[in-house]
Parts: C-alpha cells; structure tokens; sequence
C-alpha cells in the first residue's frame, strides 16, 4: 500500500481492522465504532470522540495499542490528537470541536518525564476520611521536610484501589511545587527490577546508580514485588541505605503490612519497620460519596446526588472500581446522548460489577415489583378485576414475566389466576404496542425492568 497517499480515514479504516482483531467486539463497539478520524498530518491522526471521557478513557486504556498500531500500519511514529464533540451532533448544529493533544508516546505530558509524576494525584485532590487519614497526614508532613522527620521510610500499606499510589504521587507532587530544584523519582518495584536486570545485562550499573542515588525523594510502589528476588532486594538495600545516610527521603507502598510479606529479606523488612508505617483501609459510605463528588466537582460534572449514592453504595472496597462505574456512566451517556439517569448508573454498576444484566428473576418478584411501582395491589394484579389501572398493570407484569424470566405463556397465564395462553399474548402486545410511544408508560415500564435486573 502506497502510504504516501494515506488518508485520515484510510488509515483509520485500516487501524480499525487491526484493534477489532485485539479486543472484543463488545469493547470495539463501545470505544471505536462511534470514534472518526478527521484529520491526518505529518505527526499527527486527530479521532473525533464523543466526549472528554470518552478521550479519558481510550487514552488510558489504549494509547499505547493504538500508537503501536499506527506505527506498524505507517512506519512512522505518528501522535493522536483528539477533538471532542460537544453539542448535540444529530440536530443539524455543527458540533464545536475542542482540541486536545494528549502525551504522546509514553506519557510525556502527563507524567514529568524526569519524576515520573502524574500531576493529577496531589493532597487537594485526595479525599480524607477515617480510613485514611493517619496515611496522609504522615504524607503532607513527609512532604514538606523530606528527610527531615522520623518517618524514613514512610511506608503505606493497604489493600486494591485503596489510595496508595495517590497518595504516593501526591508527595512527589508536593515536593515538586515548593523545592527550588526537586529531585523526586517515582518508581514501581517491578520497573527498579527491570532497570536493575538491565543494567546487569549491560554492564551499566552507573546509569542504574545515578537514577535511584541521584534524588531527594525516592518513590517506590508496590514492594510486595520485590517478594523472593533477593538480588534485586539486595540492590534496594544498598540504595536504600545511601539514600537514608544522605538524609534523603524513601516513601514505600505494599499491598500488606511488611511483617506479612513473605519472601522480603530480614535486614530489608527491619529497615522498613525502623520508620513509619501507616495503612489505608477501606472507606466507609460516606467518604465513598465524597470521592465521587470530588471527582465529579474536579471535572466540572453535574451528577444528582442519588447517583453518587448509589455508586457508592453498590461499589464498596475499592475505589478504583467506583471510579469505573462513573467513568462507563458517562460513557454511556455520552454516547447515547441522554441523560445521566438512576437507570443508566444501574447499568454501568452492572457492567462495572461483572453482573449479567439477566440476572435471575421470578414471576413472583416481578408481581412485587409492579405491584409496587405502579401501586396496584398483588392480590388485585392475580386477580380478575378489570378496572383500567389494574387490568393495564397486570398486562404489565405478564409482558415483564415473558421478557425478563423468559417463562412460558401457560406458566404466565398459572400465576395470573389461571388465565389462558391467548390472554399472554394479547398483553404483551398491549404493553408493546403501548410502549411505541415512548411515553411516561414507556418510562414505568423500563423502571421497573432495570430495578428488577439489578
Ligand atoms: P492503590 O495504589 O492503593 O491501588 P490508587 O492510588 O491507584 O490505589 O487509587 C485508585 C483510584 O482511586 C485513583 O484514581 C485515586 O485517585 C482514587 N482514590 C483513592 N483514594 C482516594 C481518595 N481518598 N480521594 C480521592 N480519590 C481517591
Ligand atoms: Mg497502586
């Protein structure tokens, strides 16, 4: 293929055929299908996405797939732009366009290349709660007299999603801001290993000395995964101990209290116990709301307080995954261009959760259900009345009973006070037909399904 020729769209075609083959159909179809390539220069492919979430999303899922991509498909190392739709495509407006480039290879932007620092992790943006907040206090203090205080190391311990890395990145944020000349590196222990392994293999253990010697404020994440790789842990040792001798300040996270840590070295996990260790539990409901209404304040969003609550409520040890849950909610209503919706959280919690949307439901709850929502007694519902509320209620819960439990019209037609299978039919017809409008019936009805398939 002559590449000199390569239109955006071309390439985008081509692109295209390459992620559906990486990724499954139902991402494909959620992330790619809705994105088009406008544009295509020397270094640059601008994708039109939806939204800025939707950018959020890809960029940090798939930036690297897609670079990649584009390189193998051009042979040059070709940067992706984004530019956002806002307004609403489908009525005639053009929409406006906001540009954003994001980093390009490798996190250039977004991370000082140098530190390794995600400028979106600092103290403001950290939420402080119960769980909490020993670990970011001893964080702060740590953080404005690097060195200088008892908590050398500081270590953080706690479970998933918990907060560490913020916390950690949060630091090296902190230093960065008010040190004339910072020298802070971020570092996780499964990259020291491999800059360690490296520099071995190259005979080059300056270059690996200069990285990790040379700072003010030395990072680690995630230690548990210097667990039985006894060089590398000898390695940290001796890092560890000139930084300490210097005054310089080491700031570690592990997934577990040290003494837990099986596979560490003594002399390493007495090091660590001579400082500071704090842990980060899991938050309780209301520091989960108050996350979640940070970010949504941090992103300029307006998100009901219902939905915050139910996020929160649904999503409970980790943090992470609620922030999953909001970022598919705004996806989802993005993409659909509707509104964020209590039933639209339910959906997003379901997908985030890994629940079937078809979750197991029984005539009998379905009867609760209707009879609960639309206010129609149960008994009146099974019954034989035919006044206009409860014969259209009852037509509801047989149509729910045949879409959701999937049952049988005679067994739908049992549990309706032995009514026949023709009956079923007409209603479900009824409901169907009645639906079409998209009326406030229509809106009952869905209610009552996602309430029921959540
Ligand atoms: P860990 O490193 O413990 O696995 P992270 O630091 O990566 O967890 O946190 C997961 C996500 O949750 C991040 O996006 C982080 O910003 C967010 N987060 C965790 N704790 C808080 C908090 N107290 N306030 C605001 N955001 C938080
Ligand atoms: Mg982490």
């Amino acid at each position: 293929m002559d590449k000199t020729n390569l239109t955006a769209s071309g390439l985008w075609a081509e692109l295209s055929e390459g992620i559906k083959s990486s990724i499954n159909e139902q991402t494909f179809a959620t992330w790619f299908e809705p994105i088009r390539a406008v544009g295509l220069e020397e270094t640059a492919l601008t994708l039109e996405v939806p939204s800025k979430f939707y950018y959020e999303w890809i960029d940090k899922h798939y930036r690297e797939m897609l670079l990649s991509k584009i390189k193998s498909a051009t042979g040059k190392d070709i940067k992706v732009r984004y530019s956002v739709l806002i307004g609403e495509p489908d009525n005639g407006a053009h929409p406006r366009e906001l540009d954003i480039t994001p980093a390009g290879p490798l996190t250039e932007d977004f991370y000082d290349s140098g530190s390794r620092l995600n400028k979106r992790y600092t103290f403001s943006s950290f939420v402080e709660g119960s769980n909490n907040q020993l670990a970011k206090a001893a964080s702060i203090s740590v953080a404005d007299s690097p060195g200088q205080t008892s908590f050398n190391p500081l270590l953080i311990y706690g479970g998933v999603g918990l907060g560490k890395t913020h916390l950690l990145q949060a630091i090296g944020n902190k230093v960065m801001f008010q040190t004339p000349q910072p020298r802070v590196h971020y570092t996780t222990s499964e990259k020291f290993t491999l800059d360690f392994i490296t520099a071995i293999q190259n005979n080059n253990s300056s270059s690996f000395s200069e990285r990790y010697r040379n700072v003010d404020v030395l990072l680690v994440d995630d230690i548990q995964f210097l667990q039985k790789k006894e060089q590398t842990q000898e390695q940290f040792f001796h890092t560890f101990n000139d930084l300490y001798q210097r005054g310089k300040q080491v700031i570690l996270t592990t997934d577990k209290h040290p003494r837990e840590l099986y596979g560490l070295k003594d002399r390493l996990l007495s090091r660590f116990q001579s400082g500071l260790i704090v842990d980060i539990q899991a938050p309780n409901l209301e520091t989960r709301i108050a996350i979640l209404q940070k970010k949504a304040e941090d992103d300029n969003l307006e998100i009901p307080y219902e939905i915050t609550e139910l996020i929160a409520t649904n999503v409970r040890g980790n943090i992470r995954e609620m922030e999953g849950a909001l970022i598919k909610l705004l996806a989802y209503s993005s993409l659909s261009h509707s509104d964020i919706t209590i039933q639209l959280a339910k959906r997003a919690l379901r997908e985030t959760l890994g629940r079937s949307g078809t979750k197991t439901v029984s005539i009998d709850e379905v009867i609760q259900s209707v009879s609960e929502t639309l206010d129609v007694p149960e008994k009146k519902l099974i019954g034989r009345g035919r006044k206009m509320e409860v014969a259209t209620a009852r037509q509801v819960a047989m149509y729910l009973s045949r879409e959701i439990v999937g049952a049988s019209l005679e067994n739908i037609g049992l549990h309706f006070g032995g009514r026949d299978h023709t009956t079923v039919i007409h209603a479900c017809r009824a409901v169907k037909r009645k639906m079409g409008d998209k009326t406030d019936f229509h809106r009952k009805v869905d209610g009552i399904r996602s309430q029921l398939e959540f």
